[in-house]
């Protein structure tokens, strides 16, 4: 869910607004290494510097809202055919910001604070940290290969979509070529320290790499495979009854009241309709989430609701004093994945939740419902099963999806893997992992919009996302009652725990340093146990 704008607003986050167009501006390195020398023996006020660090951050936030507002109308509202005056105006408002953003006397700005540094408090320190890293990022990667980058992603898109509707990777193979060819490239601006894909996977989630994760979906896979092999050979639930006819018209009033139990302010969070949800915050006081309402299935706009609704309590709940500034909205992919999926998965589809929300529930859709039980509910929503396609796994075999990619990606970013062989090798891994096979590969390789993007080591952030929010809940279970009131429908005391240990800080913290101080170091295992316990229960193994 929202996964096209979640990697595309991480892609924003990470190149400052950079990915929609790079403006023909060459960056001469020399000339802003003399402003370096002339800044230290110049003497700028430090008052005078802290105000236009102030006015640099209002203004990323204001050029940041614009864009935004841009995209949002284009998604939601917009005429059909209206695109193109929106594009003009998109690179219009970014090329400015680039200008903005790399000019000297931004990096003049940005080294001055830095050399004070131990004068500036926390916050100013970790706002300028953070702008300096952007700027130097920014600065390292050649501005024409960023320009014949983006070309080629915005080509790779429309031939990808091509590609999936024919089933043909051959037609997308040159493409993805191309962009594995870059992506080893900018690997090496990121940092030329660390093995290329290490590198592409510490700008989506700081901290994580190979090493990492190879541990992680390690002990996960050998825990959750035997589970998923056991499942297999159980009766399924019916789910039948998910899949009557729900009205869109009662569906948007139920998201209405979706909304009202997991305490979004209607005053400050919108909902629209969109192909893909998503969630998109200007600020903690302006969020908007969407979902998309399919009549003959309940859970799909239900559960979207809630995981957007948790994207949005995670930007809602940053400090008043972050606002405008580089520290408000969630620090990470990896982040704001564990507290959507915290309300969708360990929330929303709990049989507390469920059966807390119930009664109102069967009065929205009394004929559908009829003769169905929170627990039969509870089973059907919850019902797991191998299969092909990601957006639609089940919580139990979700993370296996995302160890192929990452498999195929570590290989193809290492050079032990030839893209013309990734189908063969897709194929392989979902029947090694899932035991299905794929029929074709629009079904198989061709299935994510990621790739076609140019974005590579994004996808272990959903599946650390889950396992960051099982160890969150088993810390909120030890210092509070959780279920108790989840139960009433009462969310009021999850959502405060959250704030207190995640939504406030913003950026102020690294991700790792985020979830260590809400749930202390991690460790796969309870993501694990978790899984294991509640499929046991579920399916009586
Ligand atoms: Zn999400």
């Amino acid at each position: 869910m929202g996964q096209f704008w979640e990697y595309f607003l991480a892609l924003l986050a990470a190149y400052g607004l950079l990915c929609i167009v790079w403006p023909p501006i060459l960056w001469d390195r020399r000339s802003r290494f003399f402003q370096y020398i002339r800044n230290e023996e110049s003497h700028m006020d430090l008052k005078e510097a802290l105000d236009r660090l102030d006015e640099l951050q209002r203004q990323e936030y204001a050029y940041d809202a614009g864009l935004s507002a841009l995209y949002l109308d284009g998604d939601t509202v917009a005429p059909r055919d209206t695109a193109a005056g929106r594009g003009l105006a998109v690179s219009v408002l970014s090329g400015e910001w680039h200008r903005k953003f790399t000019a000297p006397e931004t990096g003049e700005l940005l080294a001055f604070l830095l050399g004070r540094r131990d004068e500036l408090d926390p916050v100013r320190r970790r706002q300028v940290e953070l702008l300096k890293r952007d700027y130097d990022l920014d600065a390292r990667i050649p501005a024409e290969e960023y320009m014949e980058f983006a070309q080629l992603t915005s080509d790779a898109g429309d031939v990808w979509k091509k590609a999936k509707a024919a089933g043909d990777f051959e037609l997308f193979r040159p493409y993805l070529e191309k962009i594995v060819a870059f992506n080893i490239k900018f690997a090496g601006y990121y940092d030329p320290n660390k093995a290329p894909y290490d590198a592409l996977l510490n700008e989506f989630e700081r901290g994580t790499d190979m090493a990492f994760l190879d541990s992680f979906f390690a002990a996960l896979r050998e825990r959750i495979v035997p589970l998923i092999r056991a499942i297999g050979e159980k009766e399924q639930p019916d789910v039948s009854f998910l899949h009557r006819h729900y009205p869109a018209e009662r569906q948007r009033k139920f998201s209405d009241y979706l909304m009202e139990v997991m305490g979004l302010d209607r005053a400050h969070c919108g909902i629209g309709e969109t192909e893909h949800p998503f969630t998109l915050s200007f600020n903690k006081w302006d969020a908007r989430i969407t979902t998309h309402y399919y009549e003959d299935d309940l859970a799909s706009s239900m559960y979207s609701v809630i995981h957007e609704g948790g994207h949005a309590t995670y930007d809602m709940g940053v400090r008043d004093e972050y606002q405008f500034t580089r520290l408000s909205g969630g620090v990470s992919m990896g982040v704001h994945e564990s507290q959507s999926r915290f309300y969708e998965n360990l929330i929303g589809r709990s049989l507390p939740f469920i059966k807390a929300i119930f009664p109102k529930m069967a009065e929205f859709f009394p004929e559908q419902l009829a003769g169905v039980t929170p627990e039969q509910f509870y089973r059907a929503v919850n019902k797991a099963e191998p299969s092909l396609i990601r957006t639609e796994a089940d919580e139990l075999t979700y993370p296996l999806h995302i160890m192929v990619r990452y498999e195929i990606e570590k290989r193809l970013i290492g050079g032990t893997l030839e893209v013309r062989d990734v189908p063969a090798e897709w194929n392989r891994l979902y029947q090694e992992y899932l035991g299905v096979d794929v029929p074709d590969d629009a079904h198989g390789c061709l299935q994510d919009s990621h790739w076609s993007g140019g974005s590579f080591g994004y996808f272990p952030a959903y599946a650390l996302g889950s396992a960051y929010g099982a160890q969150m809940l088993k810390a909120m279970e030890g210092d509070i009652d959780v279920w108790g009131p989840v139960g009433r429908g009462d969310l009021s005391g999850v959502t405060a725990w959250l704030n207190e240990k995640i939504h406030q800080h913003g950026w102020m913290m690294e991700p790792a340093d985020v979830v260590k101080n809400a749930c202390g170091p991690f460790d796969p295992n309870v993501y694990a146990d978790y899984l294991t316990e509640k499929y046991s229960r579920l399916y009586g193994l």
